[in-house]
C-alpha cells in the first residue's frame, strides 16, 4: 500500500548532542516558521497559511509537497526524527532548511495537532492526531496530495507560555513578518496567509525577485530598487537594495538570506550600511533584500535553536564581498540617473522609546538639575556656593521677547525675570505633542487641512498591515487616510499645523518605529509612540534659521503649554538665567 520506502531516520545520540538544541516554539509565529520550513524542504510549490486569532486560535498550514508515507507520518512526530541528515557531518552540506528533527515533536507536545499527508503516488493518505504529546489518532484518510498541519489550543497546557502570548495584533504581526520573510527568501514558491477567514497575503509563486519585492514593499517603492549581482569565486550576492532615494527610519525592511535560509546578522547589516556611507544621513537605512548563495561549507547554520543566525568561516571575506557588491550598485546607479543625495545635516532622532514625559517639579519650573542637563557651563565660580535652585513662572515666560538665534539652534530671549535659552526643537515638540494630544483626546475643534489632492501613500506589506491596524489613531492625530482599492492608503487631509511638513515620510516614519517598538501592543501604548514620532518629525529642526516672528510665535506657544520645561522624550526645552544667577557669575555684589 505505501507508495515508498520510509524516508526518515531517528537521529543517534551522537549525532543528537552536536545539534543546537533549545526552545524552537515560543509564540504562534514561531510554529508557522517550522510548519512553512518543512513544506519548503517538501519542494511545495505553494504553501498556504491559515490562522484564527493571531494563531492563538487555530494555525492550519498546507503545501502541495511531497507528503509522507504511513510510516513516516508517524515517524516525524518522534524527537530527532528527520529525513533531512543522517549524521553530523551532513550539516555542513546542508540544502535543506530543517535538520534537526525536533520541530513537529516540540510543537505536538504544545498543542493539539493533526497531521494530514499523502504522497502523490499513494492510494491514500494518513492522518496523525496528537494530543499535548499523546497519539490520540492514527489511519488512512482521503487527501490530496501533499500535507496538512493543524495546530490547535497551543499552549493551552502550559499556562506559563500562555502567558508570554501578546494580543492577536501583536502575534498576526509576526506571523505576517514570517510569511513574508518565506516569500523573499522563496520567490519560486506561492504563499498565501489567511487570517480570520480574509486573505492577508497573497504572493503567487515567481522567477523574478523584483516582482515579489513590488508586491510586498508595492510597486511604487520597487521602482527605487536597484539590483545587486555580484560574484566573486564561489560566493554570489544576488538581490536589491534601495536606492538613497527611497529610505526607512530604522532597519527593519532588510532582509538577508544565505542559500535561502533567512538570517539575523548584525555583520551583514553593518557591510550594507557602509556600502551607502555618505549618501544617507545616519538616521536613514535602506530597504533591501539580499541573497547570498555560497557552498555550505562556509557557514554554520548550527548556532542557534531556531537557525536564524549563521557563522560564516570566512566572515569578513564575505562582508566585504557584500559591501562590495551593494557599492557596485550603488556607485553605478548614482552616477547614471544623478540620484539627489539626501541633506546630510539632519539632527540625530531620538527613541520614542525615552519613556514618557518627565512631569516638571512644581511650581519650580526650571531647577537646577535641568540647567546642568542642558550643558549650560554655570557652574561654580570659584568654589563660591551655587545660588538656590531658581523658578521662572509661566507668566515670566509668556512675556518673553525674543532677541535672536544662536547657531540657528537656539532661540534667545529676555524677560523681566532674566534671560531665557530655547531650544528651538524640542520646545517646539513640546507644543506639537501638547495640539496632538488634545486632538487626540477630542478638547479642540478638529485642525485639519485638507490635501488639493490626495495623495497616494506608498508603503510597504508590514506598513500596510500596521496602518490598518491604526487607521483610527493615525486619523485621530488630524491626518485624514482612508483606505484605496484592495491595500491601497490615500492621504487626503492632515493637522493644519502640519501643512508645509513631509506628510508622507512623517506617517511612514511613525509607522517604522511603531514595527520597531516591541511594547507597542496596547492602543494606549501605541497611540502614545504614534503621537511622539508624528511631533520629531513635524517639530523645527536643529539648524534651520528662523524669523524673529517666527520665534516669537514659538515662544508664546511654549508659554501656553501645560509642561513647558521639557519634550515628550524628556529632555529640557529651555534653560533660565536669572539676574541673580547673572550677579553671581560676573561676581557682582548683589
Ligand atoms: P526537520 O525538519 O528538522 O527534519 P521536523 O520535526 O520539522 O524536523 O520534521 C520531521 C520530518 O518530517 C522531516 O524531516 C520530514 O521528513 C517530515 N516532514 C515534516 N513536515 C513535512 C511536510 N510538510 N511534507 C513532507 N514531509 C514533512
Ligand atoms: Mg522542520
Amino acid at each position: 500500500m505505501n507508495a515508498s520506502e520510509p524516508r526518515i531516520i531517528i537521529l543517534d545520540d551522537s549525532t543528537i548532542n552536536k545539534i543546537a538544541a533549545g526552545e524552537v516554539v515560543e509564540r504562534p509565529a514561531s510554529v508557522v516558521k517550522e510548519l512553512v520550513e518543512n513544506s519548503i524542504d517538501a519542494g511545495a510549490t505553494m504553501v498556504q497559511v491559515e490562522v484564527e486569532e493571531g494563531g492563538k486560535r487555530l494555525i492550519r498550514v498546507t503545501d502541495d509537497g511531497c507528503g509522507m508515507n504511513e510510516q513516516d507520518a508517524a515517524l516525524c512526530l518522534q524527537r530527532h526524527a528527520t529525513s533531512k541528515i543522517r549524521s553530523a557531518e551532513d550539516i555542513f552540506a546542508i540544502k535543506s532548511l530543517g535538520f534537526r528533527g525536533e520541530a513537529l515533536p516540540s510543537v505536538a507536545s504544545v498543542s493539539l495537532l493533526t497531521l494530514i499527508t499523502r504522497e502523490r503516488e499513494a492510494e491514500h493518505g494518513t492522518l496523525v492526531r496528537v494530543e499535548y504529546g499523546e497519539i490520540a489518532d492514527f489511519h488512512s484518510v482521503g487527501s490530496p496530495p501533499g500535507t496538512q498541519v493543524e495546530v490547535d489550543g497551543l499552549f493551552q497546557r502550559t499556562p506559563a507560555r500562555l502567558k508570554f502570548l501578546r494580543s492577536t495584533a501583536t502575534e498576526i504581526g509576526h506571523i505576517f513578518e514570517v510569511v513574508t520573510r518565506f516569500a523573499l527568501g522563496q520567490y519560486q514558491v506561492g504563499f498565501r496567509l489567511v487570517h480570520n477567514g480574509q486573505e492577508t497575503i497573497h504572493l503567487p509563486a515567481s522567477a523574478d525577485l523584483l516582482h515579489t519585492l513590488a508586491l510586498i514593499y508595492g510597486p511604487e517603492n520597487a521602482e527605487h530598487f536597484l539590483p545587486v549581482e555580484h560574484e566573486v569565486g564561489a560566493i554570489q550576492v544576488l538581490g536589491f537594495v534601495s536606492a538613497p532615494t527611497l529610505t526607512r527610519a530604522n532597519r527593519g525592511q532588510q532582509s538577508f538570506f544565505v542559500n535561502g535560509r533567512w538570517v539575523r546578522s548584525r555583520g551583514l547589516s553593518a557591510a550594507l550600511n557602509q556600502a551607502y556611507q555618505g549618501l544617507l544621513p545616519p538616521d536613514r537605512a535602506p530597504l533591501a533584500c539580499l541573497h547570498l548563495h555560497l557552498d555550505p561549507a562556509l557557514y554554520d547554520p548550527n548556532v542557534h535553536p531556531t537557525k536564524m543566525e549563521v557563522r560564516f568561516t570566512r566572515e569578513w571575506e564575505v562582508l566585504n564581498i557584500v559591501k562590495d557588491a551593494v557599492s557596485a550598485t550603488i556607485r553605478q546607479a548614482v552616477g547614471r540617473m544623478a540620484i539627489p543625495v539626501p541633506e546630510l545635516s539632519r539632527s540625530a532622532r531620538p527613541t520614542p522609546a525615552a519613556g514618557p514625559p518627565r512631569p516638571p517639579g512644581g511650581p519650580a519650573l526650571f531647577h537646577r538639575e535641568l540647567e546642568r542637563k542642558a550643558g549650560v557651563p554655570l557652574g561654580p565660580v570659584a568654589g563660591a556656593p551655587l545660588p538656590a535652585p531658581e523658578a521662572l513662572d509661566k507668566e515670566a515666560l509668556g512675556q518673553a521677547t525674543v532677541v535672536g538665534q544662536f547657531q540657528g539652534t537656539y532661540i534667545i530671549c529676555t524677560s523681566a525675570a532674566g534671560i531665557l535659552i530655547m531650544d528651538q526643537h524640542t520646545a517646539h515638540e513640546r507644543i506639537i505633542y501638547e495640539r496632538l494630544q488634545r486632538l487626540r483626546t477630542e478638547e479642540e475643534p478638529e485642525m485639519r487641512q485638507g490635501l488639493v489632492v490626495p495623495l497616494s501613500i506608498n508603503l510597504t506589506g508590514r506598513e500596510r498591515l500596521l496602518m490598518s491596524e491604526c487607521l483610527e489613531e493615525i486619523n485621530r492625530l488630524g491626518f485624514t487616510v482612508e483606505r484605496f482599492g484592495r491595500d491601497g492608503f490615500l492621504l487626503r487631509a492632515v493637522p493644519a499645523f502640519l501643512a508645509d511638513a513631509d506628510s508622507e515620510r512623517i506617517l511612514t516614519d511613525a509607522l517604522a518605529e511603531l514595527a520597531a517598538d516591541k511594547r507597542a501592543t496596547s492602543v494606549k501604548r501605541r497611540s502614545e509612540v504614534l503621537t511622539i514620532s508624528v511631533t520629531c518629525h513635524a517639530a523645527v529642526r536643529k539648524g534651520k534659521a528662523l524669523s524673529v516672528p517666527e520665534m516669537q510665535a514659538i515662544v508664546d506657544d511654549l508659554a501656553a503649554t501645560r509642561e513647558p520645561a521639557v519634550c515628550p522624550h524628556g529632555r529640557p526645552t529651555l534653560v533660565f538665567i536669572s539676574p541673580r544667577r547673572l550677579a553671581h557669575l560676573f561676581k557682582r555684589p548683589e
